[in-house]
């Protein structure tokens, strides 16, 4: 694609590596058959080659970000499926970025806007705070009929309070920062990602990942001043303190880089994982954090990733049929497509693939309070899918999928299991059925 750049915007390296991307489209329309959100609402500029060509004009023109354009790009879920399908290469997820970085420097978005993405942004990658708004939303839940009737803002917080769990967490007993030493002899050193929403809503999925990695002869380490990995805002387009969030976690895991050293740095969350894996990108042209950046992505490993590496032997039959559901961050995101299947096959499970895999669950992070319709008419498509196999459970290695399927199950009436991939793993090599397949 020609593309039209002042020399000044050019000397900005943001830019010019964005201008790079626009000049690899040849806007051949591949992706549009793979977009979500082009497949729900049939509107070019809901397509990856629509929104390219806003940002183009956007980038441009050097003007600040028009309602057209926001209205657009935020429908977008950053689900990378056309990333996966464009045959010329377009890094999708670097251009996109950078456009919403654009937008919130440069666009005033309405008061309700600004509020609903301010409270998600300030409470969820805080641990404590996030406890207290579930606890919050434990209370309010039995109001959503009246809250998602409210004329401003309804939608979206009922969305929020659809998704809150009925009770209240318990705390887990295995959360950071501490050390759980390798049983028999230590065979590897890893970093678990504890995470910011996973460990209060699901804690089970980090306990599980210990269990298996510490009786596979791997010492866990959860290290000190560990926080969220900045993928939630990030996506959101806040860059200073998504970039302020990765540096502190960076930091944190280069202590034990350079103290008693990493084979691994294990993430149970794809969305986090593909995040993660793209630190050396965001950090490229900064002196201080470029190596150490770079490092840390070049150690990140999903946690099917790493089983695979590992011999497996099944402690117990479990004898069921899973449908395998692939988040978007883990197959258009980060390109792993066998090693989950193939962690699972090995320990006995039956796998059935879910028809139209590619197309998002519509969870997407923050994705299913902001655009709820859209994502709600994404869950139901996703949800369909899946019940054609009846499956005895869904597994997936990312727990906003797991949540936005779990509640596309409900809406259905339906009592399907999802849990994480892991959980299955941990019941497979001798630990505990998973709470939620007992019931
Ligand atoms: S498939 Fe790739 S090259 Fe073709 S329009 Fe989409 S982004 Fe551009
Ligand atoms: S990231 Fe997903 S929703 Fe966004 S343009 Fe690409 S395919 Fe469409």
């Amino acid at each position: 694609m020609q593309t039209n750049f002042s020399l000044a915007a050019l000397a900005d390296p943001a830019m010019q590596a964005s201008e790079k991307i626009l000049r690899t489209c040849v806007h051949c329309g591949f992706c549009t058959a793979t977009c979500p959100t082009y497949l729900e609402l049939g509107d070019e500029l809901d397509s990856p080659r629509g929104r390219i060509y806003l940002i183009k004009k956007m980038f441009e023109s050097g003007e600040a970000a028009t309602k057209e354009v926001v209205t657009h790009v935020d429908r977008c879920l950053s689900c990378l499926s056309c990333m996966t399908t464009c045959p010329s290469g377009v890094h999708y997820m670097h251009l996109v970025d950078h456009a919403r970085a654009h937008i919130e420097a440069t666009y005033r978005r309405p008061w309700h806007q600004k509020l609903m993405r301010g409270l998600l942004a300030n409470l969820l990658p805080y641990p404590n705070r996030f406890r207290l708004a579930i606890f919050a939303s434990v209370l309010a839940r039995p109001l959503k009929p009246i809250v998602e009737k409210l004329p401003v803002l309804g939608k979206q917080l009922g969305a929020m309070l659809a998704l809150a769990p009925k009770s209240p967490p318990t705390r887990s007993a295995m959360e950071g920062p501490a050390t759980f030493p390798a049983k028999g002899a230590r065979k590897g050193r890893v970093a678990l990602l504890s995470g910011c929403a996973q460990p209060v809503l699901a804690p089970e999925i980090n306990e599980a990942t210990i269990r298996v990695l510490t009786r596979l002869g791997i010492e866990v380490v959860l290290p000190k001043n560990e926080g969220c990995c900045g993928a939630l805002v990030h996506h959101m387009g806040h860059e200073k303190t998504s970039h302020a969030q990765a540096a502190a976690l960076i930091d944190a895991w280069m202590a034990e880089i350079d103290g008693a050293g990493l084979d691994a740095i294990i993430i149970t969350a794809s969305g986090c994982g593909t995040t993660i894996k793209d630190y050396g990108f965001m950090f490229r042209d900064d002196p201080a954090y470029a190596a150490r950046a770079a490092k840390v992505s070049g150690l990140a490993k999903d946690i099917t990733e790493y089983l695979a590496t590992l011999a497996l032997q099944p402690a117990r039959e479990t004898g069921l049929t899973i449908a395998y559901h692939s988040a978007c961050s883990m197959q258009h995101g980060q390109k792993i497509t066998d090693a989950p299947k193939s962690v699972l096959k090995a320990l006995g499970f039956k796998l059935k693939d879910v028809p139209e895999g590619h197309i998002c669950c519509g969870s997407a992070g923050t994705y299913n309070m902001l655009q709820p319709e859209i994502s709600g008419r994404l869950r139901k498509r996703k949800t369909g899918n899946i019940a054609r196999l009846k499956p005895d459970a869904v597994a997936t290695g990312n727990l906003g999928c797991i949540s936005q399927i779990g509640l596309g199950f409900e809406e259905r009436g339906e009592a399907t299991p999802v849990v994480h991939t892991i959980q299955l793993v941990d019941w497979a090599l001798g630990g505990e059925k998973p709470a939620k397949l007992t019931g």
